[in-house]
């Protein structure tokens, strides 16, 4: 770390104290005043401060990270003690799957089968301290089945202990302790990741999830933002930020499309993506200040004008990177944003079809094509339409979901944030009439409007069920250079054909936040990947059946298979990239394919604020120098983080 740097956060931690000792309000939420003192510290070594400065220039720690079956591994008494200092908040939970399997002591058929039905619309695997969201990437160790018969449910990839956070001081305490005592630790908050980035096996977990919190401010100012804003707390969801516009009548803030994704954690850290994009950026370009616990344990702000090198790679460099953000004030804009939007369905083949929803938009009923080569052509035209949405401020979809026997539907959803409401109708009809023209008729489209918190998204937290799901996942995203050229276009809409045609979900989120939808700080700089300022489209495509269950030879070639089918678009966009919070496990290239120009200034400032590499998840900034060791060779979280040697 240059000396610079480490003085200037230095004086920035000390002033923030004398201000809180003087009485001023210098600190965010509640939860932000309990900070760690020296005071606090005592005897109790394992949670001193660190020191980057001492930090050798070269790695002389230990190969791997310490793991429960290891000698060096905290005792119970001084767990017991890190429990004290944090009030009990130390957690030792068990997966929730152990209720399937008949040789623990949880076992429980009648909680398995909630888990796998009702559970499913509920919260309750949300309000879980070990749930991650995907479950191939935690190491598929405990899975919820109602039969278990040859398999086994162990802690796995889950973390041992989780710090169930209340305060700063909580999760400052986790940090150093983790730091002294070699431990792996790890973010969670909704467990919301697609490549299981929270989780991690052996490892102490510091749980955001329920540090909640909004708060409008009329008149913030910062840097060259002058206006209204609102805090928001690590643990805030969408609909929570949804409900909160609700009451407050009129004022909008820029959230994620699904309800439940947290907004005050990995998805504006990583860029986050939402209706609100084309027209307001980013979820990491709403950003104007953070708090954040940093891997010495100190508690700090960046802001334009403080901490500015991590003020750069908060903004879209990634979660579980720099430390622990604790709340950040994010840019509010007057008015309640209404959003004009329709739904429209195609169809082909002659298979059992089921028709998703239209998320509160209108839609007309589903036209079914006979012809799948018409069918086909509608998809083109569609694609081409997308650059329109995206210079109209807008946000779509255009999913393909194969459902078998050569039958497919075709999603297509056009919404439009706070668009002329007598221009709205002009603005599709050329859409339709395209369609018409090669003989596809959607009678009668037509849209409403939604108030924004109520758009599709809904302000209930169950409109995304929280339930584990299972997802080879990979994605590209599309640059607006393939609009100038027709046959590069048809050349990407044979591919996701092919794709859809090989049972593959090809979905098409359509968006661009460009720098001038991103406004000041982000237009000027922000960690954000350049791709996205020029994209149109996030291209992803999934694998449908569940991955979880399969051998690792079969898990390896799947991916292998799945992998092969997204180069198709990489050879055909080579200057894109990819959206970092929504990629592959083993996107190849990724620095670039994440960050592009940026990653030389986002990997030294890592090195500086965390040159002991506490913070780590698979495919961060400076990820490349750990690994996970897994017994199966998958790239699970489940097994040892050790040295790479790079
Ligand atoms: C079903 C689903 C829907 C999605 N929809 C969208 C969408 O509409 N738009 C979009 O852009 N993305 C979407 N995503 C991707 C999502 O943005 C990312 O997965 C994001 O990282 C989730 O953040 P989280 O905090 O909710 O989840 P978590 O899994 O809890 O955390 C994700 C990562 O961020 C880190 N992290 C979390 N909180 C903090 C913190 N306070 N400080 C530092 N690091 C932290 C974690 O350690 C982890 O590495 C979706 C993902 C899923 C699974």
């Amino acid at each position: 770390m240059t000396t610079g740097l480490w003085l200037t956060m230095w004086i920035t931690h000390f002033l923030s104290q004398l201000l809180l000792a003087l009485g001023a309000e210098a600190l965010n939420f509640p939860y932000e005043s309990s900070q760690l003192t020296q005071q606090d510290v005592g005897n109790f070594s394992a949670i001193s401060f660190g020191n980057p400065l001492s930090v050798p220039s070269v790695y002389q720690g230990p190969k791997c990270k310490v793991q429960p079956e290891d000698t060096t591994w905290p005792s119970e008494k001084q767990w017991a003690q890190l429990n004290a200092t944090l009030d009990g908040n130390l957690l030792k939970p068990h997966p929730l799957g152990a209720a399937c399997y008949p040789d623990r002591p949880e076992y429980n058929m009648d909680t398995c089968a909630y888990l796998l039905g009702p559970a499913t619309t509920t919260r309750l695997f949300f309000g879980d301290p070990l749930n991650a969201l995907t479950t191939w990437g935690e190491g598929a160790t405990c899975l919820q089945l109602l039969n278990t018969t040859g398999r086994t449910c162990t802690q796995g990839g889950f973390p041992v202990y989780v710090v169930n956070a209340t305060s700063v001081r909580d999760m400052q305490a986790a940090v150093n302790f983790a730091r002294n005592q070699n431990l792996r630790l790890v973010i969670k908050n909704t467990g919301h990741d697609f490549i299981a980035k929270s989780t991690g096996r052996g490892a102490l977990s510091v749980w955001t999830h329920f540090l909640k919190g909004i708060e409008f401010l009329s008149d913030y100012s910062i840097g060259e933002y002058k206006g209204a804003a609102a805090r928001i707390s690590a643990g805030m969801e969408a609909w929570e930020a949804h409900n909160a516009m609700v009451n407050a009548g009129n004022i909008t803030v820029v959230t994620s499309l699904e309800s439940t994704v947290g907004n005050g954690g990995g998805w504006a850290l990583g860029g986050g993506h939402g209706p609100l994009t084309s027209l307001r950026g980013l979820g990491a370009d709403q950003v104007l200040s953070l708090n954040i616990i940093t891997a010495d344990g100190r508690f700090l702000t960046a802001d334009a004008n403080q901490n500015q090198d991590l003020f750069f790679a908060l903004r879209g460099g990634g979660g579980a990177t720099f430390g622990i953000v604790t709340s950040m004030i994010v840019k509010a804009w007057p008015g309640q944003t209404r959003i004009g939007g329709l739904t429209f369905y195609l169809t082909t083949g002659t298979g059992q079809m089921t028709i998703p929803s239209a998320r509160g938009y209108p839609s007309s009923p589903p036209v079914h094509i006979a012809d799948a080569e018409t069918f086909w052509k509608a998809y083109r035209v569609y694609l081409g339409f997308a650059k329109q949405i995206v210079d109209a401020g807008g946000f779509g979809f255009g999913d393909v979901n194969p459902q078998g026997n050569s039958t497919y539907v075709l999603v297509g959803t056009i919404t439009l944030p706070d668009y002329p409401s007598e221009r709205i109708r002009d603005f599709y009809t050329p859409l339709f009439s395209s369609l018409s023209e090669i003989g596809v008729n959607v009678p009668n489209p037509r849209h409403t409007f939604l108030p924004y918190a109520q758009a599709g998204i809904g302000v209930t937290p169950i409109s995304f069920p929280g339930s584990p799901a299972d997802r080879l996942f990979v994605s590209r995203l599309l640059p607006r250079s393939l609009w100038a050229n027709g046959s590069r276009l048809d050349a990407v809409a044979a591919v996701n054909r092919q794709n859809a045609e090989m049972g593959y979900r090809v979905t098409a989120r359509i968006y661009g936040p460009s720098a001038e939808a991103a406004g000041y700080p982000g237009n000027t700089t922000s960690a954000v990947n350049p791709a996205m300022r020029n994209m149109v489209i996030h291209c992803v495509t999934f694998k449908q059946e569940p991955v979880d269950i399969l051998p690792p030879a079969e898990f390896r070639a799947e991916h292998a298979k799945l992998r092969a089918r997204i180069n198709e678009l990489v050879r055909l966009t080579p200057d894109s990239g990819t959206y970092f919070n929504e990629a592959d496990i083993l996107e190849p290239e990724w620095r670039t394919s994440f960050w592009g120009e940026h990653y030389p200034r986002l990997l030294k400032i890592k090195k500086a604020v965390d040159p002991w590499g506490l913070f780590w998840a698979p495919k961060t900034v400076g990820s490349e120098e750990w690994e996970v060791v897994t017994a199966d060779g998958l790239p699970t979280q489940n097994g040892p983080l050790c040295r790479t040697g790079t």
